[in-house]
């Protein structure tokens, strides 16, 4: 991992491994919004990032589905499976918030049954533009039988990854994950962290996620060492 990153996203690094089909993927701390925009270095924010997401990779391939997932390093850095990836954000929304709320006429947090899947074409220069089948197809990103499989899958992943939050107390509002393709077949990707999701706590309500950042709602890092500890039980090692 001594050599250049191979690419270099807005919170990771992924660098090229010794073991051919694999990759390191280096949880940075800067976060971003508004399509970088907004940009700081919350230092240890990478880690929190990097162990739910490594917990939730861990946690879904248990239940069946893939991922690129394949072990920690250290606690900012991971071993995945190289993927040729999908340039598509699959967003799973449970309840409308954020950019849902903006576009259509839903009220704040109204609940979305059954959870509702939107796709977004990944381009921050073109400010992600939601995309449909036909564009999908047209731009030759993946066939129709693809696409049925990434929503179904995305929905598999929205019902387990919801049934967790909910026994931490916690509404999985929405979030947004990447696949990419290893011979032949669909595989998750990317990360599933406090950047990529909407979390609320279901007593008060609160943010506990990138939202908190976005919009100055309060101590980001301590938001997401919160859903650290309230997911990964142990993980303090009881000293916190
Ligand atoms: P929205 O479309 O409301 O902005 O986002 C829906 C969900 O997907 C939110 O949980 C948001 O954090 C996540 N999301 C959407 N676009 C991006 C993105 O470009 N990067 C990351 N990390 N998450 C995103």
């Amino acid at each position: 991992m001594n050599s250049e990153p191979l690419y270099e996203g807005k919170a990771k690094s992924v660098y090229r491994s010794e073991e051919a089909g694999e990759l390191v993927v280096r949880f940075r701390d800067d976060i971003t919004a508004f399509d970088g925009e907004k940009k700081d270095v919350l230092p240890g924010k990478g880690v929190f990032n990097a162990v739910v997401s490594a917990f939730f990779f861990t946690y879904l391939e248990k239940r069946g589905i893939a991922t690129h997932f394949i072990r920690m390093v250290n606690e900012r850095t991971m071993i995945v499976k190289e993927l040729a990836m999908v340039p598509l954000e699959v967003i799973v929304r449970n309840r409308a918030a954020g950019s849902i709320v903006r576009r259509y006429p839903f009220s704040e947090g109204q609940v979305l049954d059954p959870p509702v899947v939107v796709m977004d074409f990944k381009d921050d220069t073109r400010h992600d533009p939601m995309i449909n089948d036909d564009i999908i197809v047209a731009l030759g990103l993946l066939t129709r039988e693809e696409i049925a499989a990434i929503r179904t899958r995305a929905l598999e992943i929205n019902r387990l990854l919801s049934e967790y939050f909910r026994e931490q107390g916690i509404t999985l509002v929405d979030f947004k994950i990447e696949f990419g393709k290893r011979e032949g077949s669909i595989v998750l990707g990317d990360e599933i962290s406090m950047d990529s999701m909407r979390l609320w706590d279901m007593e008060t309500g609160e943010s506990l996620d990138k939202d908190v950042y976005r919009f100055d709602k309060g101590d980001v890092l301590s938001a997401y060492e919160r859903v650290v500890q309230r997911i990964i039980p142990g993980y303090f090692g009881g000293k916190e």
